[in-house]
């Protein structure tokens, strides 16, 4: 028999209860792992991601998407250097190093291509 569990969410150390219910539930999709964190640090981190990708295909934001989400401040810039000619640029993203960065000039022009 399951019974609720206690877990500390990781991310900001609030105690959320991983309900019998919920444990069925996951192991009824396969999943091994419990929740790490609570469901609003899960929330944000879906709606992280959500951004992320959305940026990805392109590398360089549309601030358009983000004005339009309840009038958010547009995010951080990042420094990175450009992949192509070296210049130091700037991308609204966290350069992760798996994938090139580039400053506008090449950008355009290898999309250009
Ligand atoms: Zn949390
Ligand atoms: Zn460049």
């Amino acid at each position: 028999m399951l019974g609720d569990k206690i877990i500390v969410c990781r991310d900001c150390g609030t105690e959320f209860t991983f309900t019998a219910g919920e444990q069925t539930f996951y192991a009824n999709r396969g999943l091994q792992n419990e929740p790490s964190r609570c469901s609003s640090c899960r929330t944000t981190r879906k709606f992280n991601r959500l951004f992320q990708d959305e940026e990805e295909p392109s590398g360089y934001v549309n601030y358009g998407t983000f004005a339009s989400f309840g009038g958010r401040t547009p995010r951080q810039m990042h420094t990175a250097t450009c992949a192509q000619c070296g210049q130091a640029t700037e991308v609204p993203f966290r350069p992760r190093g798996d994938r090139p960065v580039y400053c506008s000039d090449c950008y355009s022009r290898i999309r250009g291509q």
